[in-house]
């Protein structure tokens, strides 16, 4: 009968779902439309959560950052073409920060894409895809499902991690299998991720020049941060004295707060280390390249990282140490009982001599008052509350907002600062906040610039949607960096960079069922978010903040080229 023929078959649709659930696959985070509508539904009713979003680089950046958050690759999926190329931002975004993410895609017909006989929503996705992707590929047969999925899931996660492309034409989704041999096809894979123990001579090495530095430094970057190593790494610095350094979301994985940190005294260790670890971390230009000005000329470096090509990318790398991060730290511990390393006393005497004294010119900037409220008094405040809120994940994107936050929100608990990473990228903001709200069950606190919140707003709805414990804080100075920008025409339209100021983005979250509150004060903007985080439901804290405030471009002022001449 029919109904026996049914049930001996299997079709595209289900092999997909299976074989992402077959792989510990919980989320997916999309963009619903054709050809992929039906899937997602299918998804749903076999138990994986959907989570629709208002744009597809949204749902990117939030599989991206739940990649990051849990060592496992986030699943989002969107529609052709323009969906596809939405997606794409965030595919791009993760492969440059090294977060494992499977971007999937449904695509028109093979046929007449290739004759570009112009198809609904025509695009060749996939070989668009590959420059921006770790790896790309497409399933063009019902039978080869298990094997794409498997393929999508080890190239996510091996190696230095990163965004896949996985193309899924429609006509393979309705497409038929025997049941038997569809459910013999999926793979589950074992170990995508495996263990890169480093060299005994690379670790020799490395802790040779480490045990001789005068004036060491560790800097802990993302990597180490995504390779949890939280344990080893306090145990090595303990033990050696060493002063570090956090990257931007490296913050936590050794507390802000701890005694051997040298955050507040960044550009003396930058400028004075003789031998620098780099555990993690990427001499890209967040590093100044490792080049002088902001480097010592002469100094040496150690690399932990998992990517061989990384080594002398930005200048001589004296001791690589290529492998994996946990190995490689426990290695370099096991290493100190034969090769003792301890920072000597006078270059931590100079430290926190330095230290000391920013933190008195800090002390004052913090103590003032301003109404309107400048940066340093806005952030001052959500730094006091998330010191109550260890358990809260900070989100953050803007230009000042983000390098004053960077300073000001001590973090002490690993992997709980998400923003902007290796590209300084505009619009992860609600993205990352309702993924690390998805997936850590935890109060998340995105703190937004007025800007840098425009370019993934609308996802508010998405937040008061799911009713996720999202507050999101706005620095509404009303500009990109900042709202007093002069139109030099004389015509009377708006500067280039100016925004609306007396914009009230939290009734945009009022509109959506969730809660506003709209501050002037630090007094307020502080109970405001208390308030906010303990409801545990969405809001968002429109901060009104001085137009006249803020740097241009933050602090890559000299990124940005300035006209030599007013205009002839
Ligand atoms: P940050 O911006 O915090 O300095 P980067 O993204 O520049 O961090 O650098 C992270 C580095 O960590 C990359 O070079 C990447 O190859 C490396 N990495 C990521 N995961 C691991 C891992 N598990 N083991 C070793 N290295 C890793
Ligand atoms: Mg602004």
């Amino acid at each position: 009968s029919e109904t026996q023929t049914d049930a001996a078959l299997t079709d595209g649709f289900n092999l997909v779902v299976d074989a992402l659930k077959l792989n510990g696959i919980t989320e997916i985070y999309g963009v619903a439309g054709i050809p992929v509508t039906d899937l997602m539904r299918l998804a749903q009713e076999k138990g994986i959560h959907y989570f629709g979003f208002r744009h597809e680089t949204s749902a990117g950046h939030a599989a991206a950052i739940s990649g990051y958050l849990r060592q496992w690759p986030g699943i989002c999926m969107t529609v052709s073409a323009p969906g596809f190329l939405n997606g794409m931002v965030a595919l791009a975004n993760a492969t440059t920060n090294g977060f494992p993410m499977i971007l999937i895609s449904g695509s028109s017909d093979r046929a007449i894409v290739d004759l570009q006989q112009g198809d609904y929503e025509e695009l060749d996705q996939m070989n668009a895809a590959k420059p921006f992707a770790k790896a790309a590929y497409r399933i063009e047969r019902v039978e080869d499902i298990g094997i794409g999925v498997a393929r999508a899931i080890r190239a996510a996660l091996s190696g230095r991690p990163g965004g896949v492309y996985l193309d899924l034409p429609a006509a393979i989704l309705p497409a038929v299998m025997d049941a038997g041999k569809g459910a013999a096809s999926l793979i589950q894979v074992v170990d995508p991720a495996p263990a890169s123990i480093p060299a005994d001579s690379a670790v020799t090495r490395a802790l040779a020049l480490l045990a001789q530095a005068k004036r060491p430094l560790v800097i802990l970057g993302k990597g180490a941060s995504y390779a949890r190593i939280e344990k080893d790494i306090r145990q090595f610095l303990e033990t050696t004295a060493i002063p570090f350094l956090p990257m931007s979301m490296a913050k936590g994985l050794m507390p802000d707060t701890h005694p051997q940190s040298a955050a507040t005294a960044r550009s003396k260790v930058l400028a004075e280390a003789d031998v620098v670890v780099l555990v993690g971390a990427r001499l890209n230009w967040l590093l100044g390249h490792g080049k002088p000005p902001q480097w010592a000329a002469d100094g040496q470096f150690i690399q932990l990282d998992i990517d061989p090509v990384e080594i002398d990318s930005n200048r001589k790398i004296e001791a690589p140490v290529v492998g994996d991060i946990a190995s490689s730290v426990r290695r370099l511990l096991e290493g100190l009982s034969a090769t003792p390393v301890k920072a000597p006393q006078d270059w931590i005497d100079s430290i926190e001599a330095h230290k000391a004294e920013n933190a008195k010119k800090m002390a004052a900037r913090l103590a003032a008052r301003p109404v309107p409220l400048n940066f340093f008094a806005a952030l001052g405040a959500v730094s006091r509350v998330v010191q109550d809120h260890p358990e809260a994940y900070i989100v953050s994107e803007g230009a000042n907002t983000l390098d004053v936050g960077r300073n000001l929100i001590d973090m002490t608990l690993p992997r709980h600062r998400l923003d902007v990473g290796t590209w300084g990228v505009m619009g992860i903001g609600m993205g990352f906040a309702i993924a690390a709200a998805v997936t850590q069950q935890a109060p998340v606190i995105a703190v937004e610039g007025d800007s840098a919140f425009g370019f993934s707003g609308m996802e508010i709805e998405t937040i008061c949607r799911y009713n996720l414990p999202v507050t999101v804080v706005i620095m509404n100075n009303g500009g990109i960096y900042r709202g007093d920008d002069v139109n030099r025409s004389g015509d009377g339209e708006p500067g280039v960079t100016t925004l609306s100021a007396a914009a009230r983005y939290d009734r945009m979250m009022e509109a959506f069922g969730g809660k506003g509150y709209a501050v002037t004060t630090s007094e307020d903007l502080e109970s405001a978010l208390r308030e906010a985080v303990a409801s545990r439901k969405p809001a968002l804290i429109n901060v009104a903040i001085d137009i006249h405030v803020g740097t241009e471009s933050g602090h890559l002022k000299k990124l940005n080229p300035g006209a030599a001449q007013a205009a002839k």
